[in-house]
C-alpha cells in the first residue's frame, strides 16, 4: 500500500506516520529526516541543503526527487511505503507519480492531516523546546507555514480531484487522532 501525508508543520504528520508504518509494515519515508540526516552526516548532500533547513525553504524539487527515488529503489519499499513530506510542490507530486508509473504502482490514499494555524504554532514552539530543531524557531516556523500555504496545500485540491483525498482532523490526543486515521484507511482497503 502506498499512502501519502500531508499536512502543515506542526500538525504530527510524524508522529502519525510512523505509527501507521507499524500497522501497515511499510517503510516510513520522511524527506525531512532524510535531508537532516545527510545534513548531520556532512555528505555533500547534506551541505548542499542546510541553509534550505535552517531557513524552513523547500529544497530545490530535483534534489528531492532524486533522494526519494534512490529510496524508493531499496527493496524495503516494494511492499509499499508511507510518504511523509513529501511530495511539497505540485512538481514533486508529478515527479512521484511517474516514478511509480514506472514500477507498475501508483498512490493508494493519501491523508491531510488538519489544524488551525495558531494551534500548529504553539504545538512547535513546544517541540522546540523538548527536540531542540534549529528550525523551530517563531520566524522560521511563519516562513514554513507560509511555505506549506503557497506551494503545498495547492496538492489538497490535486488529490481530491484524483479521488486518494482524505482529511483527518488533526486536534486531539495522538491516540484520537490516530483512530481518525485507521477509519480512513480501513475504508480505503475496503473500497
Ligand atoms: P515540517 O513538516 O515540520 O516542516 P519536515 O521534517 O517535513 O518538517 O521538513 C523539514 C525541512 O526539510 C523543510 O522545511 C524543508 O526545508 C526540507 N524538506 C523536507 N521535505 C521536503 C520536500 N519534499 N521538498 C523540499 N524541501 C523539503
Amino acid at each position: 500500500m502506498i499512502v501519502v501525508f500531508l499536512g502543515p508543520p506542526g500538525v504530527g504528520k510524524g508522529t502519525q506516520a510512523s505509527r501507521l508504518c507499524q500497522l501497515l509494515a511499510v517503510p516510513h519515508l520522511s524527506t525531512g529526516d532524510m535531508l537532516r540526516q545527510a545534513r548531520g552526516a556532512g555528505t555533500p548532500l547534506g551541505r548542499s541543503v542546510a541553509e534550505f533547513l535552517d531557513q524552513g525553504r523547500l529544497v530545490p524539487d530535483e534534489v528531492v526527487v532524486s533522494v526519494v527515488q534512490q529510496r524508493l529503489w531499496q527493496p524495503d519499499c516494494r511492499t509499499g511505503c508511507l510518504f511523509d513530506g513529501f511530495p511539497r510542490t505540485l512538481v514533486q507530486a508529478q515527479a512521484l507519480e511517474e516514478m511509480l508509473a514506472a514500477e507498475g504502482h501508483r498512490i493508494d490514499r493519501v491523508l491531510e492531516l488538519t489544524l488551525a494555524e495558531d494551534q500548529l504554532v504553539a504545538r512547535m514552539l513546544q517541540r522546540a523546546q523538548r527536540e531542540n530543531r534549529a528550525d523551530d524557531t517563531p520566524d522560521t516556523i511563519q516562513r514554513r507555514l507560509n511555505v506549506y500555504r503557497e506551494q503545498t496545500a495547492p496538492l489538497v485540491a490535486h488529490y481530491a480531484a484524483a479521488c486518494l483525498l482524505r482529511t483527518v482532523d488533526g486536534g486531539g490526543t495522538p491516540e484520537e487522532v490516530f483512530a481518525r486515521i485507521t477509519a480512513c484507511v480501513g475504508q480505503g482497503i475496503a473500497g
